[in-house]
């Protein structure tokens, strides 16, 4: 029997003993196509040699210095290539192990900020049902997602939840973009008034949500409108593009295809492509500025925030993709992707709607078309299409609760960025196969 508490203590997992490319093997062998970047962590795949080497290097050199003694090269290096390229106002990085810290650092740095510039009835986080932001309690309070919340709820800091910009089931069939994204706007605005204008900290959101509605990208002028809302009130605008962002969705930041920026962004997982452990969350130089004219010390910090290992495996990969021109890949391969996707399933009675950004896609199941019903939530078709996928030796992220936490099922798919033609026939193909075979075991 295994020491390990696993996520399932029903499941058996395989062992995965290696990696190549897009593939993971196991010990018996098998190779499983990563359609999913495992939860859209490895943009490059599982064996990228210039990464392995620069994590070689660090570790040979300095593996690990405390950041309360000294900062280090590497990432210092790190944070001038991620503020080059961030949207206009960010101006400092802080840097964690992963999506959740990033998230909890975000919401500390908007509650310290609000306190030393005097403002201390700011408290109040405001963000969207049907959203993630991590898994600690803090993050996991301000996501939406009301499966993972429910048996914890006792233990959550108060955050109210808008709806999501979800256009296939919440815009109406005779509602325009604009109506639609003005209706979302002003309820996020009435939510600030309820609560009172003054004491509202931050409304945070994905760009474009990952695990819990499955790739959903706002409708055009979403986000201008929620950007607006937010400035009229003094409320900052933290953006999660943990699972979107890292050029995901084919730009370094998901926030620049919206043509907004924000006070806060918090990435991870595709930053060190799973090669390292790391997060992070930037920050506009008004919150800095305040921090460092006000108390001086930004009253946060875990043991290995800025690791230097994991900093030289995150810049090793950054400066890999964007040698590499792989954020254009990601623009060529997403559509061919979506091209496949809509022509091998577009039409099946089951597959509702198909959607996404470059390599970030989502497909969601209803059991008719016209009238988008969910599959009852008893048949657990998420998972048994997530075990058919294994079975078909392909890796993809389906998730439950696509509504409402309970109902609904979708398929998110986030590849790693060096996938080719073949692996699109691939993922396409075991796909198809793994749906037939669940809609025929139900
Ligand atoms: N935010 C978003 C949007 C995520 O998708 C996730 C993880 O899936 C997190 C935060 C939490 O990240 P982590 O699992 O690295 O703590």
């Amino acid at each position: 029997m295994s020491h390990v508490l696993h996520r399932s203590l029903t499941h058996t997992y395989p062992t995965a003993v290696a990696g190549d490319g897009p593939y993971l093997i196991d010990r018996d062998g098998r190779r499983y196509l990563d359609a999913s970047g495992g939860a859209a962590v490895s943009c490059l795949g599982h064996s990228d040699q210039e990464v392995i080497a620069a994590v070689r290097r660090q570790i040979g050199t300095l593996a690990y210095a405390h950041t309360s003694f000294f900062t280090t090269e590497v990432m210092e290096e790190l944070a001038d290539f991620l503020i080059a390229r961030a949207p206009a106002g960010l101006e400092s990085v802080y840097f964690v192990s992963g999506g959740s810290e990033a998230v909890e650092t975000a919401l500390k740095l908007a509650r310290q900020y609000f306190v030393e510039i005097g403002q201390p009835g700011r408290r109040h986080v405001i963000a969207r049902r049907q959203s993630y932001h991590g898994n600690t309690l803090g993050a996991l309070a301000a996501g939406g997602n009301e499966w993972r919340r429910q048996q914890f709820q006792p233990l959550l800091i108060e955050v109210s939840h808008v709806s999501p910009c979800y256009a296939y089931r919440e815009q109406r069939a005779d509602e325009s973009d604009e109506h639609f994204t003005t209706r979302l706007a002003q309820e996020l605005e009435a939510e600030i008034l309820r609560l009172g204008a003054d004491e509202v900290m931050a409304f945070v959101a994905e760009p474009v949500v990952g695990a819990t509605l499955g790739a959903v990208a706002a409708v055009p002028g979403y986000f201008r409108k929620i950007r607006e809302v937010c400035d009229r009130h003094g409320v900052l605008l933290i953006l999660d593009e943990v699972m979107c962002g890292m050029g995901r969705t084919g730009s370094l930041f998901a926030a620049e295809q919206e043509g907004i920026t924000a006070d806060l962004i918090t990435i991870a997982k595709g930053l060190g492509a799973g090669y390292q452990p790391i997060g992070a969350t930037l920050l506009s130089g008004r919150i800095r500025d305040a921090i460092a004219q006000g108390s001086g010390f930004f009253q946060h910090g875990h043991t290995y925030i800025g690791h230097a290992t994991a900093c030289a495996a995150a810049l090793a990969v950054q400066k890999a993709v964007e040698q590499r021109g792989l954020l254009e890949r990601v623009v060529r391969q997403g559509d061919r992707l979506h091209t496949r996707l809509v022509e091998r399933l577009g039409q099946h009675p089951n597959v509702g709607d198909i959607r996404g950004r470059g390599l970030f896609r989502g497909i969601e199941l209803v059991t008719d078309r016209a009238g988008k019903t969910p599959f009852a939530p008893e048949l657990k078709v998420h998972a048994r299409f997530k075990k058919q996928a294994m079975a078909e030796g392909l890796m993809c992220y389906p998730m439950g609760g696509t509504l409402d936490g309970q109902r609904g099922d979708h398929i998110l798919l986030a590849p790693p960025f060096i996938i080719d033609d073949g692996h699109v026939e691939e993922i396409v193909e075991k796909l198809s196969l793994t749906l037939d075979a669940v809609l025929t075991s139900l």
